[in-house]
């Protein structure tokens, strides 16, 4: 029976309740697909900060890079907000990205017909989107050298190699041929030069994909189009400032917070984990909603695990629940027959893929 080796790092807040659902979920899947998981638990963030000093020790960076995947619940809270920069929790959460090398940061935004009143969009507006956004997560403009400011001017600078176009372009295309066969990749080459090397580079990498069709599209009409027509969109290629702007514009497309997944993977591993933060305003409660980290262990068994069979009886469990009104306090207010727990959520899930 085959194995797979999880590095799980429930990190701080809401982050322990969310990834035992998740374990809870996992385990069910595993049992009616015929594998097994042996999880290795690491830590990060102020929990690990508590425990070791530091907000990411060595170890758990080992851990995660001897595993086949890292699920990852969120770190932080207002206990570790003072402390000097290098040792918050979040500056543990960068230092891990860059050591695992995650170049690319998958956020799908798909809305669930259950929850369209959730949107602040129209229903026939939003009814169907299912958008995948692929940022460049280790370069551009967060990253360029010059950068700097003085008393009255301040710089940074947007920074692409052809290197880093094509290893992005190859992540998007190849998502885009498990999904509906479409990337519109994001630029401003209308006025960035930076943004001609990225169309011309990821127009080059297209011709290895002749089953996707490629487009692109200015970063401003993006924008505009992702609240004016969002279907249009399948599998959105993005850099790093662009796609962290409108990923965030196209996850509020679908609601709540507490829905979202995220991966982000590199060559090497990839890190499986909600959009959402440690939520310490309501930890330790059993009300977080789990599903965000759920649907993540689920995009862990599709991109990481190639378990897609085991990944569309999760997602489609999700779905179910939702469709039968279960929900958590968050998502109460839209067409709820019944207010979960958190573990109860969790519980539910994993019922409906074991029958
Ligand atoms: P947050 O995402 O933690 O919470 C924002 C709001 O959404 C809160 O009202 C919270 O209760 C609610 N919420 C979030 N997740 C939820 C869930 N699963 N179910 C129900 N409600 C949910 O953002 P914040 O309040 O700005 O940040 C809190 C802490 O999290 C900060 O320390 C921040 O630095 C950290 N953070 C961590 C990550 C990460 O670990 N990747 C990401 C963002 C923020």
């Amino acid at each position: 029976m085959k194995n797979y080796k999880i590095t799980l790092i429930k990190g701080d807040g809401i982050g322990p309740e969310i990834i035992d659902e998740a374990v809870k979920v996992l385990d069910a899947v595993a049992s009616c697909c015929n594998f097994h998981f042996s999880y290795d638990e690491a830590l990060m963030g102020g929990i690990a900060y508590d425990v070791t000093g530091d907000p990411l020790p060595q170890e758990t960076i080992s851990k995660s890079l001897n595993s086949d995947a890292v699920l990852f619940g969120a770190i932080g809270g207002p206990q570790w907000d003072d402390l000097p920069r290098e040792k918050r929790p979040e500056s543990g959460l960068l230092r891990f990205r860059k050591e695992l090398g995650v170049y690319a940061n998958l956020r799908p935004a798909v809305v669930y017909d259950e929850l369209i009143n959730a949107s602040s969009l129209k229903p026939e507006i939003i009814k169907g989107v299912d958008i995948m956004v692929v940022r460049e997560l280790i370069g551009g403009i967060y990253f360029g050298e010059p950068k700097g400011r003085t008393e009255d001017k301040g710089w940074n600078t947007m920074v692409y190699t052809r290197e880093e176009i094509v290893r992005i372009s190859h992540q998007a295309f190849r998502i885009a041929q498990k999904r509906d066969k479409r990337v519109c990749s994001i630029d401003k080459a209308n006025v960035l030069d930076v943004s001609q090397l990225w169309r011309d580079v990821v127009t080059e990498v297209s011709a290895e994909y002749p089953d996707v069709v490629l487009t692109h599209m200015y970063v401003d009409n993006a924008a505009m189009q992702l609240v004016l027509n969002p279907k249009q969109f399948d599998v959105m290629l993005t850099g790093n400032i662009f796609g962290d702007i409108l990923s965030d514009e196209a996850s509020m497309l679908c609601g709540s917070i507490g829905l979202l997944p995220s991966a982000s993977v590199g060559e090497k591993i990839g890190v499986y984990e909600p959009i959402h933060g440690s939520a310490p305003d309501i930890a330790g409660q059993g009300i977080a909603n789990p599903i965000a980290t759920i649907a993540s262990a689920s995009m862990m068994l599709r991109y990481a695990l190639g378990e897609i069979e085991a990944a569309d009886k999760i997602d489609n469990a999700i779905k179910k629940v939702l469709s039968e009104g279960y929900r958590t306090g968050d998502l109460a207010q839209f067409d709820a027959k019944e207010v979960c727990s958190t573990s109860e959520i969790g519980s539910i899930i994993a019922n409906y893929i074991e029958r």
